[in-house]
């Protein structure tokens, strides 16, 4: 079995006890990883500190070069490391390419932000003044970072928080922790210099209080469950510490019967089973007129039914595993829970094979409100579907929910469309649109899915300080 080191100030650090990390396709180990305390974590802080008084001196064109020569390290290994995101996280391998070109993207679209941190000059109200804004690095940005895209999830952190002139230290998940090292392993090869980006891994709760408390980590940023992001808004009172949060999402699909039914079915498709239902986006109540409601329902089902489940390395996957047990036990809960309360199982509704955490994509049909997989993440290729008849009820049902992180809706009506996304609660709409992701554009929620937004010109926003000049002057 390999062991892999952290990467602490430009060394390679490895160190007792290990990680292990599991092929969740086989139950297998597949590596482990050293992981450090907090006293470590503490000096990685430092460390990060020193590099930042280098780093936030360089020109952004010079940072940009930096990210680009990470991209190109990427791209020349991209094959091992989508492998490897498909190995520890389970993942088709198409989809694993899919990340890695993503997270490519990223930081190509970084590289030429780190450019465009502009301020601006504002008109003066009094004579003898002149005012200036003027955008600053933060210092050093603590990030602790999810299982489900373990690769991009990072670098849509780190490549706007370098560009924008701050040093960076990582807290991958613990299932997920060799993409981290890959992506060290890139930064290790542009010749970053030494502190600007560190992998730290160990007790997350103790690493995530040293990020809070440590007065030189200037800012916290997370993805993950709203569960823990309300620990860390909890812990970031005493010192407070500025956060971004891209929570937990519950999104909503509304399929009018003004829509093609089957640009409906394959929107709705990939926006459920991508990543294998795992991913903060995924469609997790799909709302259908009631007069193509049947319809839909059994052309839906049937290509759920066409899904090839299975290893991901195996060419022609669509679904891979859940990440784990507690993963496949929370979704068979839920099927359990719609069923006992008169949802029809439409197909699936088990664990597949014995080994791995394979789980039949299921659709479950008119699933009533109060349904566990109506309120909460099921985070798992389970489909609910339920009827509406008016575009008001559509719209209170979509917003009927803590959560606010994306909507989807399919229509023919351009009028709709327009009504929809001015009423819908969410950072991020697909209209007609089951991927609506992209490197250009701000991603986030709004309500409990988190506070901030990452990509577009707002992702470097996020790592960047705004500071008013006034100048006096004798003119
Ligand atoms: P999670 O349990 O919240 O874990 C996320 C990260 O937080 C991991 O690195 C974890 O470390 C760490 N962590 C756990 N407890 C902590 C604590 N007390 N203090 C500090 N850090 C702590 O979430 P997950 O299960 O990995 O990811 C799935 C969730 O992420 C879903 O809710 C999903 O919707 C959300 N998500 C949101 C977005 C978005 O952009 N809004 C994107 C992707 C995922 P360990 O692994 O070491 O425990």
């Amino acid at each position: 079995m390999k062991t892999h080191p952290l990467y602490l100030n430009g060394d390679w650090f490895a160190a007792s006890p290990f990680q292990q990390v599991n092929n969740p396709a086989t139950g297998e180990i597949l590596a482990q990883v050293a992981t450090i305390d907090r006293q470590r974590v503490a000096q990685a802080l430092a460390d990060a500190h020193a590099a930042f008084l280098r780093w936030r001196k360089l020109p952004g064109k010079t940072r940009g070069e930096f990210l680009h020569a990470i991209a190109d390290e990427i791209e020349t290994r991209s094959a091992e490391i989508a492998r490897t995101i498909t190995l520890e996280n389970g993942k088709p391998l198409a989809q694993s390419q899919g990340e890695v070109g993503m997270t490519v993207d990223h930081l190509r679209w970084f590289a030429e932000e780190a450019r465009r941190a502009y301020g601006r000059i504002v008109p003066h109200q009094v004579d003898g003044k002149r005012h200036l804004v003027v955008k600053s690095p933060l210092g050093v940005v603590g990030a602790i970072t999810p299982w489900n895209f373990p690769l991009v999830l990072a670098v849509r952190k780190m490549a706007p928080a370098l560009a924008a002139g701050n040093t960076f230290v990582l807290k991958p998940a613990e299932q997920t922790p060799l993409s981290a090292v890959a992506l060290a392993e890139c930064v290790a090869a542009a010749g970053l210099p030494n502190g600007v980006f560190q992998v730290v891994l160990g007790d997350a709760p103790e690493i995530g209080r040293e990020f809070l408390e440590n007065p030189l980590c200037r800012k916290v940023t997370f993805t993950g469950s709203t569960e823990v992001g309300r620990l860390l808004i909890a812990g970031a009172a005493a010192t407070v510490k500025p956060l971004s949060l891209e929570l937990g999402g519950h999104a909503p699909v509304l399929v009018f019967d003004d829509i093609e039914l089957h640009r409906a079915v394959e929107g709705a498709l990939i926006a459920k089973t991508r990543n294998t239902g795992q991913s903060c986006i995924a469609a997790n109540r799909i709302y259908v007129q009631r007069s193509i409601y049947d319809e839909f329902a059994s052309a839906f089902t049937a290509r759920m039914q066409a899904m090839k489940v299975g290893d991901g390395l195996t060419p022609g996957m669509d679904i891979g595993p859940l990440i784990d047990d507690a993963g496949l036990q929370k979704a068979l809960a839920h099927i359990e829970d719609a069923v006992a309360r008169g949802a029809r199982l439409l197909c699936g509704g088990k664990r597949l094979g014995a080994q791995g955490y394979f789980i039949e994509p299921t659709v479950l049909a008119d699933v009533p409100p109060g349904a566990l997989c109506l309120r909460e993440e099921t985070f798992a290729p389970v489909a609910a579907i339920a009827p509406f008849d008016t575009e008001e009820e559509a719209i209170a049902q979509a917003n009927d929910s803590s959560y606010g992180l994306s909507a989807y809706a399919f229509t023919g009506s351009l009028d709709r469309a327009f009504r929809l996304l001015e009423s819908l609660e969410a950072g991020t709409i697909g209209i007609n649109d089951g991927v609506p992701s992209t490197s250009n554009c701000p991603f986030g929620g709004v309500k409990q899915s988190g506070w901030g937004r990452e990509l577009g010109s707002e992702g470097l926003d996020a790592f960047l300080e705004t500071k008013h000049v006034s100048l006096g002057l004798q003119l």
